[in-house]
């Protein structure tokens, strides 16, 4: 029995990251869980979480003064942007990039990398 409701955990926990469009905090994926089985605790969420990390099939996105999100690997594996609600605190991909970063970067410098993260109001929330 507890195997089979560890079965059906791990696969709202996962469902819930995978259709969600977004990147999700560990909050938000236990409430999209807790929808379709009433018995997930925060740990277990917590646990998967780490495992389906592990397994390479989600990354984590970090969140400087804020709690980690954590979003599909094959999404986050194409480059893309974030952005911020300050009212509801979720995340949303955003598309396309400014680039010509590197006009930025001084004399020298090699550019390997940029995160962005555009935030503000959410079209619900504005
Ligand atoms: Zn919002
Ligand atoms: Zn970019």
């Amino acid at each position: 029995m507890t195997q089979q409701r560890t079965t059906k955990q791990f696969e709202a926990i996962r469902k819930a990251i995978d259709s969600a469009g977004r990147p999700l905090s560990i909050e938000e994926i236990h409430d999209v869980a807790s929808r379709t089985v009433e018995t997930v605790g925060q740990r277990t969420v917590y646990r998967v979480v780490r495992q389906l990390q592990d397994e390479g099939m989600i990354v984590g996105v970090s969140v400087p003064n804020g709690s980690d999100r954590y979003e599909l690997a094959s999404i986050a594996s194409k480059h893309h942007h974030h952005f911020h609600c300050k009212a509801c605190d979720r995340f949303f991909d955003v598309d396309g990039c400014p680039g010509g970063l590197k006009k930025m970067v001084p004399k020298g410098f090699v550019l390997e990398h940029h995160d962005l993260t555009l935030s503000g109001l959410c079209a619900a929330c504005a």
